[in-house]
């Protein structure tokens, strides 16, 4: 089947019928209180759509980790009272997922139910034949809007649409069309940036990259593995010892290829990981006793060069500990540059959890093209591979 044959809303018939639509509504929380509804807020255009269509909806989400258990403080009622909000209507938490008491309440006619934590049930996270029989039978149709869920073949991603006519929700469809983009056809040159914590977690994308950008910016604690595969000092910083002969042969590969790969000449040393310790700029090779934890002006002011000549970029990780203020500079350097290049016309995407955190910081979400809400799931995308919950929407189609 063709990329482009993901069945949309609009391929599916929901007039009066019971909808099931997986949410990805796993909202920061501290204690009972909702810390950022965004999850939330994008989850709306695609229930408000479904509704004005005359379906009735059964909302399901997970949230947190409780293994197969029922914790508490896990229960999703307070995100449906943010979800009633949001929709101006009454939403109601029906506090059990599956079984007879679900299916009264989805049959009743009430417009919406929130269905209880997916993750409560053991079923769920196994994709367990007898629970995803049970949850699609709340339903007569399926739509999966929860982008940041659909690189797991659980339940309520995969088993629900084997069994139901299925469609891709707007939030869903976006976030695949929009970083597909990337991987097909992109604008030259274009330019990947690439930071975070653990260059094991990005190999992969940056295996799949190679064969795409022009050139490569490395940043983060990632750029130390690489700086060390280089044979550079690199004093205390955080290096993946076991990842550098790996990561050697990546930048072998992309030699052989005439990509540029970018990396720190300059950066800040400190004693400590921590807020307050002992730091100064210094050009690499100086790090000495101490542990890299930002890219310094000099690397920023590269970084950001390379940034604003590009036509297309990906941006994901942040160049350094950004979120103590003595070692965000870098990270700012680079949200400037690529939301210069946006307002160049150049397609921009950023993805990843600390990310897109650091953009809203900086008060920037706007300030790229596309801004993605999937961690783990975009990148597994960028790697080239399909994603179960998206490979199923295109397998099955809206049938049955
Ligand atoms: P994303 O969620 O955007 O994919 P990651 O999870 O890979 O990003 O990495 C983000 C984390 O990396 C942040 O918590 C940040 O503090 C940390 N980090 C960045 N640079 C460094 C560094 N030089 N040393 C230690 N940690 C770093
Ligand atoms: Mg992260």
């Amino acid at each position: 089947m063709t990329e482009s044959s993901l069945p949309r809303l609009d391929d599916l018939d929901v007039d009066g019928k019971r909808v099931i639509v997986r949410c990805d509504l796993n909202v920061p929380m501290k204690g009972r209180e909702i810390t950022d509804d965004l999850r939330i807020r994008a989850s709306i255009p695609t229930l408000e759509a479904l509704l004005e269509r005359g379906a009735r909806l059964a909302v399901c989400s997970h949230l947190g980790r409780p293994k197969g258990t029922v914790v508490d403080e896990l229960r999703l009622a307070p995100v449906g009272t943010r979800l009633g909000e949001l929709l101006d209507r009454e939403v109601r938490s029906l506090g059990v997922t599956i079984g007879d008491e679900a299916q009264k309440s989805c049959d009743s006619g009430t417009p919406v139910v929130l269905l209880e934590n997916l993750r409560f049930d053991p079923g769920e996270e196994k994709n367990d034949p007898d629970f995803a029989a049970a949850l699609a039978s709340l339903g007569d149709a399926y739509v999966n809007d929860a982008f940041g869920s659909s690189h797991r073949a659980h339940a309520s991603v995969v088993g629900v649409p084997e069994r139901l006519p299925s469609a891709a929700g707007m939030l869903l469809a976006e976030e695949v069309e929009k970083l597909e983009r990337l991987l097909h056809d992109p604008e030259h040159p274009f330019i990947a940036v690439l930071g975070g914590a653990k260059v094991s977690d990005k190999l992969g994308v940056i295996a799949n990259l190679l064969q795409r950008v022009d050139a490569l910016i490395v940043g983060g604690a990632m750029a130390f593995t690489l700086l060390t595969a280089r044979g550079l000092d690199v004093g205390r910083s955080r290096v993946e010892e076991d990842r550098v002969d790996e990561v050697r042969g990546v930048l072998e590969a992309a030699d052989e290829r005439g990509i540029e790969v970018l990396l720190p000449t300059d950066v800040v040393a400190a004693e400590s990981p921590d807020e307050g310790a002992v730091h100064e700029t210094v050009p690499l090779g100086r790090i000495g006793d101490r542990m890299g934890v930002d890219i310094g002006p000099e690397s920023s002011a590269l970084f950001a060069q390379k940034i604003r000549s590009a036509r297309t970029v990906l941006w994901n990780g942040p160049m350094g500990i950004f979120e103590i203020a003595d070692y965000a500079a870098g990270t700012e350097a680079v949200a400037v540059a690529v939301a210069d290049a946006t307002k160049g016309g150049s397609y921009t995407v950023v993805g990843g959890g600390d990310s897109a955190a650091a953009l809203k910081q900086l008060g920037m979400t706007d300030s790229v093209s596309h801004l993605s809400t999937g961690g783990g799931a975009s990148l597994e995308l960028l790697e080239g591979r399909d994603l179960p919950g998206v490979a199923v929407l295109r397998r099955e189609g809206s049938g049955p």
